[in-house]
């Protein structure tokens, strides 16, 4: 099984078990402005990742991987229809996209990759790509997200509190 796959295989059994019976492909690919994406097959999906990430530590391919295996996952709860509407609301509004995308990432988080998503976010930046906030969290939100210790500015308690 070529590594790529066997790394998706992995974090499949262990964070997203529901998707162990689907059809998931992986492959490398040539995109142009992506470093990885997903698309919808007649049956099943396929994770594309630029060749630009074949160097890339295993860290860095499991946090967009795993961006990847949430979307997937999400629409996965999707019937026909729904999955059909929310597709063309993401092409038609930058809102719908932004919201998804951060949804997204917290999905990320929440199944145990936001270090990884954070590796493959300052990979992705050190290469010169622009990571705008409709991309999903920012940088620094990710890293407040995961830090152990809560943001002491992300809790304002009122003096009147204290
Ligand atoms: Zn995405």
């Amino acid at each position: 099984m070529p590594a790529l796959e066997s790394l998706m295989e992995r974090m499949i059994r262990r964070s997203f078990p529901e998707l162990a019976h689907e059809a998931i492909y992986i492959h490398y690919d040539a995109l142009d402005n992506d470093f990885m994406r997903y698309e919808k097959l007649h049956s099943g999906h396929v994770i594309k990742v630029d060749e630009s990430l074949k160097r890339a530590p295993a860290s860095v391919k499991k946090g967009g991987i795993a961006h990847e295996l949430a979307h997937i996952a999400h629409e996965r709860l999707m019937d026909e229809k729904v999955s059909d509407m929310d597709r063309q609301a993401y092409r038609r509004s930058k809102r719908y996209r932004t919201l998804d995308e951060r949804n997204t990432d917290l999905e990320v988080i929440l199944r145990g990759y936001g270090k990884q998503l954070l590796e493959f976010m300052r990979y992705v930046k050190a290469k010169g790509y622009a990571y705008d906030i409709d991309h999903g969290l920012a940088l620094k939100e990710v890293r407040l997200l995961i830090s152990r210790r809560p943001a002491r500015h992300m809790i304002a308690i009122p003096a009147r509190w204290r």
